[in-house]
């Protein structure tokens, strides 16, 4: 009997054995096509040799000290490199072990950045309902994924939530999309003066959005204003690119591509690329100044900030990212990615929505594609699209993801940037086997 506990009680995964460029194999032998890097972390592939180099190197030296004493050479060049290519404004880099770690720090450096400055009564987080941000407390309460929420909701901080940025479902006919985008994002001036602006702490937001839709983009203009209003009534932009970041999108930070910049970012997953567990959180000089300039202490840390090997890792990951063309490979590939499915299931009754930004590709699955309308959650279609696909020898994310904070079914791709053109067709070919037996 195993003492694991595993994700799912009542079904055992196949072992793992090993991993090369985009495959895993299992103990059988059996080949997958890693088509969503786990969750959107395999940005690398597998058995990437200067990467695991690099980790060993670090071992050699030294596993870890504690932050509480010292700081070390890999933390301190990986942050320079983040900066170096950061959104102008950020300047400084807590490194954390994974993606709600970056959050739960972004939530409380917010808190503290207003209590140093003297508005204590800044308290109120706004979020979207269609997003998710993490699955500690701070983080769960902060995303609107409401399957996720409810079980946990008596032991949750307050946020609220505004609607997402979600063109396929919202956008009314006749609509321009920047139009749609700007009424989009004024949802969000509305419930901050509703809540009263001077109590209001942060607006957080992922640039695209992961696994609670499949790789929904934000509307033309959208974070633009959304940035206006956020400057306007002095709340901090905290962008979630956990999921979306680390080239993920075409640009080492997903929000480049819509002009703006934001006062806290949360990276993870493609930063360590599976290698090493680590996230981080960046923020901007400004809100560092008014912690160095007042209790010289950010009232937060884990055991495992900073850890060397760790940021050994990601400065190996991050240094090939913004040094081997891999960003503009993964925009490229994207756009083919996105053309292969657009021809295999662009017709398909069941498919309402193919979108998303480089390699972070979604469909939306729909019961009916006039009105839009969605499976009902009991015919469980993710679920058993997730069964065939992995049967077919695919590994990709079809969550049953939300629709404004309801169950909907969405698959959401996000190979490796290696992938070649052999590998998109193998994809699609293998989503066609599994959508057949479906649908
Ligand atoms: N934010 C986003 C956007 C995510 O997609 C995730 C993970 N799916 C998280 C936060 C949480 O990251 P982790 O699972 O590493 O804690």
């Amino acid at each position: 009997m195993s003492h694991i506990f595993p994700r799912h009680t009542k079904s055992a995964p196949p072992t793992v054995a090993r991993g090369e460029g985009v495959y895993l194999y299992d103990q059988t032998g059996k080949q997958y096509l890693d088509g969503s890097g786990g969750a959107a972390v395999s940005c690398l592939g597998h058995g990437d040799a200067d990467v695991t180099a690099a980790i060993k190197a670090q071992l050699d030296q030294v596993a870890f000290a504690h932050t509480g004493f010292f700081t070390s050479a890999p933390a301190e060049a990986l942050a320079d490199l983040l900066i170096e290519h950061a959104p102008a404004g950020l300047e400084r880099v807590y490194l954390v072990s994974g993606g709600s770690e970056a959050m739960e720090a972004a939530l409380k450096l917010a808190r503290q950045y207003y209590l140093e400055i003297g508005q204590p009564a800044r308290r109120s987080i706004i979020a979207r309902r269609q997003s998710y941000h993490g699955n500690t407390l701070g983080a769960l309460a902060t995303g609107g994924n409401m399957w996720r929420r409810e079980p946990f909701a008596p032991l949750m901080i307050d946020t609220s939530h505004i609607a997402p940025c979600y063109a396929y479902r919202h956008q009314q006919a006749g609509e321009s999309a920047e139009a749609y985008g700007l009424r989009a994002a004024n949802e969000l001036e509305a419930e901050i003066l509703r809540l009263g602006p001077e109590t209001v702490m942060a607006f957080v937001a992922e640039p695209v959005v992961g696994a609670t839709a499949g790789a929904v983009p934000p509307a033309p203009g959208y974070f633009k204003r959304i940035r206006e209003i956020c400057d306007q009534y002095g709340v901090l932009l905290i962008l979630d690119e956990v999921m979306c970041g680390m080239g993920r999108t075409g640009t080492l930070f997903a929000c480049a591509q819509d002009g703006i910049a934001p006062d806290i970012t949360a990276i993870a997953k493609g930063l360590g690329a599976g290698y090493q567990p680590i996230g981080a959180m960046l923020c901007s000089g400004a809100i560092y100044k008014a912690i160095e300039d007042g209790s010289g202490f950010f009232q937060h840390g884990h055991t495992y900030i900073g850890h060397p090997v760790a940021a050994a890792a990601a400065l190996a990951v991050v240094t090939k990212l913004t040094s081997g063309g891999l960003v503009g490979r993964a925009q490229a590939m994207g756009e083919t990615l996105q053309a292969a499915l657009a021809d295999a299931f662009g017709q398909h009754p069941h498919v309402g929505d193919i979108r998303g930004r480089g390699l972070f590709r979604g469909i939306e699955l729909v019961e009916d594609r006039e009105s839009k309308r969605p499976f009902a959650p009991e015919r469980g279609i993710a679920k058993a699209l997730k069964k065939a696909t992995f049967e077919a020898g695919l590994i990709c994310y079809p969550m049953g993801g939300t629709i404004d904070g309801k169950n909907g079914d969405h698959i959401l791709l996000a190979p490796p940037f290696i992938l070649d053109d052999s590998h998109v067709e193998e994809i699609v070919t293998k989503l066609e086997t599994a959508m057949r037996q479906v649908l």
